[in-house]
């Protein structure tokens, strides 16, 4: 195992992902030398620490006499393509490249799902391996007779909820030396240390997976999509970042969350909202990913070239949502989905931001009254001959008909202001 400097800044990391990624390699080693393996750990600050997966796994062959190396495909583009291109370059050993087992369906069944399609929509995939996975299934049909129940999943959040409290894990030695290790190499990237509560062992994350599904599963589904100001977890399983780092195995979270349903502690809308964003979301947006990359990457639709504010890297801004989601981002190195995507999200489509210049968070913005509106519809009808096609904007483009001439005049000149500052705060 091998803590790499480049790894840490090829993009510049989040301070708390790193401590995260390198505090539960570390435990994970220690797990299996505890166990009995032979672990050759190299850390990020070891003198013959060479900077290299590839020399740091020959020195290891040259050392040992090995001649056979198994490893787990990477999950980037960017690495897989560089370890493809080392083991042409190395016949002499037998090198196997395994799939990535965080994932339940493989590049080759996605590929063999989107081949011939017009369109590949999420709902049909999932549909799919639910029903290869046999999960909420009843007799070859969906349990509760429909295989989606998103319609009962957008109740507004009642003013006096009390939000379920989250597990804190309090840092343990091997984290707080990471902890000291990433603000000393890496102390200019974004992001605050002070509240580090990630789960960074298996046994942290099979505590956060209880807590959530005695917690919070049960409302998950009615307040998926709510958002509420200083309520950063809502009814959110905090789970993302041990799937991804295999502490968690996706089909034991999903298995989990039935078992809820199958023993009536949860109902279904709930549990089959989670259930998809597993086995729905996180699959197809990778199945895409791996599909359709390299040039995914640098696809631009829509044009959009304006730079990122430095509100992104700050959250110093007065629109309250975007504070908000940003100021979260960076004490605790998270946000929900919703304010992934309603938010941060939106206001990059509406703004027209590069979609390239995610790592660019430079620019600085004022603004005094909230430009979503404007935005939106001055989007809309910059778009509308490549989007009034789309079935799911009919509703949209009939709004947008409706109003009258001066309104949308209004709108589209408000919306021009607001983004013509955003170009000014250089
Ligand atoms: C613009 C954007 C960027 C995102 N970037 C990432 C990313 O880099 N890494 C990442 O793991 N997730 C990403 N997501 C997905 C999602 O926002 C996070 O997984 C989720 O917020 C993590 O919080 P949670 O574990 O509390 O999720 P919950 O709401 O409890 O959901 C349960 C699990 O479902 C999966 N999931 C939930 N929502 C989505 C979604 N929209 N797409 C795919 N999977 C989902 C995650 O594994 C998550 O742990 C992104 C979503 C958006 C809209």
């Amino acid at each position: 195992m091998c803590e790499l400097a480049t790894e840490a800044t090829y993009v510049h990391h989040h301070k708390q992902k790193l401590v995260l990624v390198l505090s539960a390699m570390r435990h994970f080693a220690r797990e299996l030398r505890q166990q009995g393996f032979k672990v050759h750990y190299v850390t990020l600050d070891a003198q013959d620490n060479s900077g290299s997966f590839f020399s740091e796994i020959e020195s290891v062959l040259a050392r040992s006499g090995c001649q056979h190396v198994v490893l787990t495909e990477p999950a980037e583009y960017r690495l897989q393509d560089q370890f493809r291109h080392w083991q042409q370059q190395h016949p002499q050993w037998q090198i196997d490249i395994c799939e990535d087992d965080r994932f339940l369906c493989s590049h080759g069944s996605f590929r063999r799902w989107a081949q011939d399609r017009k369109q590949l929509r999420m709902e049909y995939f999932y549909r799919q391996l639910r029903q290869e996975y046999g999960i909420l299934m009843e007799q070859g049909q969906p349990a509760g007779g429909q295989w989606n129940f998103d319609r009962e999943n957008r109740k507004p959040l009642p003013a006096n909820k009390v939000m379920p409290t989250q597990p804190q894990f309090m840092p343990d030695e091997i984290t707080l030396d990471v902890i000291k290790l990433v603000e000393s190499r890496f102390g200019q990237h974004f992001g605050s240390l002070e509240s580090f509560h990630h789960a960074v062992t298996r046994e942290q994350a099979l505590l956060q997976l209880s807590h959530f599904l005695d917690s919070s599963l049960p409302l998950f589904g009615d307040y998926q999509d709510a958002m509420r100001q200083d309520e950063p977890w809502l009814y959110h399983s905090l789970l993302s970042t041990s799937i991804n780092l295999g502490l968690l195995n996706p089909l034991e979270v999903i298995q989990a969350a039935q078992e809820r349903w199958q023993q009536g502690q949860a109902p279904l809308n709930a549990v089959e909202g989670f259930i998809r964003q597993i086995m729905g979301w996180r699959e197809y947006v990778r199945g895409l990913y791996w599909l359709y990359m390299p040039e995914y990457a640098s696809r631009n639709y829509l044009n959009a070239y304006r730079s990122l504010p430095s509100f992104f890297w700050s959250a110093d801004t007065d629109l309250n949502c975007l504070q908000q989601c940003i100021s979260q981002t960076r004490d605790y190195a998270y946000a929900h989905h919703i304010q992934r995507l309603m938010v941060i999200g939106n206001f990059a489509l509406l703004a027209g931001l590069d979609p390239e210049q995610v790592s660019r968070w430079y620019l600085e913005v004022y603004a005094d009254a909230c430009p979503f509106n404007c935005l939106y519809w001055d989007f809309m009808a910059r778009h509308e001959s490549l989007l009034s096609q789309n079935p799911r904007l009919g509703l949209t483009y009939r709004q947008l008909h409706k109003m009258d001439e001066e309104q949308q005049q209004v709108l589209q000149q408000s919306a021009r202001i607001f983004l013509k500052s955003l170009d000014q705060t250089d």
